[in-house]
């Protein structure tokens, strides 16, 4: 008979609540565990549903804005054309906030050195993509040929809102595929401002229609514009962060509803806001419009 050593009866009895434990404490956390990744899980799903909710909610109460306005203007910026891959320059990711702009894209210039103004043009032009309006743009034209949209009021220089089809459009930072004459601002042809040709009326310089820095916005576009939005049952304030005057306060001249769509948040007073691209957001504005 061999004699095998068995630790006292207390001993005993301490090992097994020792093993017990470490064993229930395993359990214990791995159901914590589980439970806890179960409780997240629930609680994302919780958020994404009641997002969607929110969204869905959000989209068929502009449909039915739009529907029910009988007076919508669009006040269109940088953000919109972003989506069709332009570069913006004042967001918090903007050009702007890398580099300056480039010289020879400023009043100064034109002044300074104008061939030197218009080669820069030339070079800016043959290197840029052929940026194509996104469905977005598509949507505001369509909506424009139902009768939905009165107008737009655009920011932007890239003349995407021109190649979607929009018609009654007020550029408030002029074209850069339209000229002029910098002295007399009689109208120009692109051909004759590449060829450094000088103004017929009175042998001043030409140019595109943009806006630069210093200079006022044109007259009647910003007296159109400020009219549109005193008239809007409905404004859609697309893709702006409303920082540059006059444009800023322009929501300000509404007695209508005011929608801000923008992937960047803005501190303000709108009816109702949506943060996300505006592109898809007017898609699913315009399915549920179909559906009214
Ligand atoms: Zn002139």
């Amino acid at each position: 008979m061999t004699n095998i050593y068995r630790p006292p009866y207390i001993l005993r009895v301490y090992i097994k609540i020792i093993i017990c434990d470490s064993i229930n404490i395993k359990i214990i956390k791995c159901i914590t565990f589980h439970y806890k990744g179960h409780l997240v899980a629930f609680k994302e799903r919780k958020i994404d549903y009641m997002d969607r909710e929110e969204r869905d909610a959000k989209i068929e109460k502009l449909a039915k804005w739009i529907k029910e306005s009988k007076y919508t203007v669009v006040l269109t910026g940088a953000g919109m054309s972003t989506e069709s891959g332009i570069p913006d320059f004042r967001s918090k990711d903007g050009l702007w906030h890398k580099k300056k702009p480039p010289k020879l894209s400023s009043k100064k210039a034109l002044v300074a050195d104008y061939g030197g103004y218009v080669d820069s043009y030339k070079e800016g032009m043959k290197n840029r993509p052929n940026y194509k309006p996104h469905q977005g743009y598509e949507i505001l034209a369509g909506w424009e040929d139902k009768g939905l949209v009165e107008s737009i009021i655009t920011q932007n220089v890239d003349d995407l809102h021109v190649a979607a089809g929009s018609r009654n459009l007020y550029r408030l930072h002029g074209s850069l595929f339209e000229f002029k004459c910098n002295d007399c601002s009689t109208p120009a042809i692109k051909d004759h401002f590449l060829d450094k040709i000088p103004c017929e009326v009175c042998g001043g310089r030409l140019r595109p229609t943009i806006v630069y820095f210093g200079e006022s916005l044109p007259k009647e576009e910003l007296y159109d514009s400020i009219e549109e939005m005193k008239k809007a049952e409905l404004v859609l304030i697309i893709g702006t962060s409303l920082v540059v005057s006059p444009v800023k306060k322009f929501p300000q001249l509404t007695q209508g509803k005011t929608v801000y769509i923008n992937n960047e948040t803005k501190e303000d007073d709108f009816d109702l806001v949506f943060i996300g691209r505006a592109g898809e957001i007017l898609e699913d504005v315009n399915k549920k419009l179909g559906a009214i």
